[in-house]
């Protein structure tokens, strides 16, 4: 077998069926990793003898007769910030360099039950903190649309693997934008999923209050798959919620006659790329013409996001962050003298600028007499936030939106200014603030052939909706699965 440009849906169907060896699809994996990976720089590690060896278990099953699952024999990358006990898990950090988690993260046990093959951890910007992936201790992901260009982030290892065809399928974390921002940049689907719906056990913990994991795909099917696979209730994450998980491949094919859409005004706004706002507006009248409504809406808070954001987002992984004290585990300074000297050499050499920043941030915002004036009022912005999403939804049952102002930039271009990198993140933050599911697809390409991406949002636990109008859009414009050819 050597169409790497297969879907996840289609290898588990020639696997389970006999038709193509589980061992060929994960060596066809790997041969166009070989040949694309050292131009992308997606991967962190890549663990070729542990994939032949799962998938071979997977050859065994299906020649007993038994089912290895919905997703037999299909190479998954994941993001280097998800628990892997046989795969080091850095979080593209020097403070984890080499650390090797003594426990799986409940996606990454969902993925194996269901005979999917881990090919590799990818690159990310340090402790998911970015939007470019040039935050990584290790080195920078390119866009494999152009190589001159990043990927977003922080999941750009997942969606440059996604997008240049290495794996069909891979696994990110979104805390603000990082599933949905690269998912735009490089051609791919995205999906944030419900704060809740999928588990947080063995994601390390950037913040807590926004975390989930979600997948990455070339067709809206495969993100169905993949959701159907990782989410659900699970005891060990105890914001993991019971509510009950539909079979998401079965609303693909529903429409979207008389579904009402909602344009929001405050998320065209000026400086954002002419294309971009056309494209988005295009699909939107895409939508109409299915048999949709669209109707325009306001989300008077969405002014605001960016600064709760940094707010209740630093505060939240300064705390989680304090874990790194170099005696647990991980990095630990060989220079100390004392117990303090320990701690501030550790953190001082092992973590990087931005990661630094944040923590000064939420330090700072959780400091005694500021914590009033800064997390205790962002906290009440973002209830006004979620209530804009509640006032909403009562009038449209899905929202769009673009999921960036901009298509891909260049590497380099807004390293020196993190104001204008967090500005990147103006559209995708409100769903981790207010928890709501919002996907992004491709919809279209820029004068340079670069991707551009169309957010689809709705309320808490209607990831139905989310996936029903993506695959009507998916089907009516025809443009996807885009491949990237580095
Ligand atoms: N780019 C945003 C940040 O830097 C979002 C990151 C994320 O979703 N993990 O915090």
């Amino acid at each position: 077998m050597s169409d790497y440009t297969l879907s996840a849906s289609a290898i588990s169907r020639l696997v389970r069926s006999g038709d193509v060896k589980a061992v060929d699809s994960v060596s066809s994996a790997f041969t166009r990793i070989e040949q694309v990976e050292p131009r992308v720089d997606a991967f962190l590690h890549l663990d070729r003898a542990g994939a032949m060896a799962a998938a071979e278990a997977v050859d065994r099953m299906v020649a007993s007769g038994a089912d290895p699952g919905p997703l037999a024999g299909v190479p998954v990358a994941v993001k280097d910030n998800i628990a892997t006990p046989d795969l080091p898990t850095s979080c593209a950090s020097r403070i984890l360099k080499n650390y090797v988690p003594p426990y799986s993260a409940a996606v990454v046990e969902r993925l194996r039950s269901a005979g999917a093959v881990i090919v590799g951890k990818t690159n990310m910007d340090e402790f998911a903190m970015g939007s470019s992936c040039e935050n990584s201790a290790f080195k920078p992901t390119r866009n494999p649309h152009d190589l001159s260009r990043i990927p977003g982030g922080s999941s750009g290892g997942s969606a440059a693997a996604v997008a240049s065809a290495m794996v069909p399928v891979s696994l990110g974390s979104d805390t603000g934008g990082s599933i949905r921002q690269p998912a735009a940049l490089t051609g791919t689907v995205g999906f944030k999923p419900t704060y809740g719906r999928v588990s947080r056990y063995g994601l390390i913990a950037f913040g807590s209050s926004l975390d989930q994991i979600g997948p990455f795909s070339r067709t809206v099917e495969d993100c169905a798959l993949l959701m159907k696979v990782i989410s659900g209730r699970d005891p060990r994450d105890s914001t993991c919620s019971s509510t009950a998980v539909p079979d998401f491949l079965s609303f693909l094919n529903d429409g979207v006659r008389s579904l009402r859409i909602g344009l929001p005004a405050e998320y065209f706004i000026d400086g954002m790329q002419p294309e971009v706002e056309k494209s988005v507006r295009a699909a939107a009248e895409v939508f109409t013409s299915l048999g949709a409504r669209t109707l325009d809406i306001s989300l008077p808070h969405t002014r605001f996001a960016v600064a709760v954001y940094y707010v209740v987002a630093t505060a939240e992984a300064s705390s989680n962050l304090a874990r790194y004290d170099g005696v647990h585990y991980g990095y630990r300074t060989p220079e100390a003298v004392g117990l303090v000297d320990l701690y501030q050499k550790t953190r001082r050499d092992g973590f990087g600028d931005e990661v630094k920043r944040r923590i000064m941030l939420g330090t700072f915002a959780l400091s005694s007499g500021y914590s009033e004036a800064y997390y205790k009022k962002a906290l009440q912005v973002r209830s006004l936030m979620k209530r804009d999403f509640d006032l909403a939804f009562q009038d449209v049952d899905v929202i769009i939106a673009p999921t960036t102002p901009t298509t891909a930039f260049r590497i380099g271009e807004k390293i020196n200014d993190p104001l204008s990198m967090y500005l990147s993140d103006v559209f995708t933050i409100s769903a981790n603030l207010a928890t709501i599911p919002a996907v992004s697809l491709p919809c279209g390409l820029d004068s340079s052939g670069l991707p551009i991406g169309i957010q689809i949002m709705a309320p808490p636990f209607r990831e139905d909706l989310v996936l029903k109008a993506a695959a009507s859009l998916e089907r009516a414009l025809g443009i996807a699965p885009l491949t990237a050819d580095p």
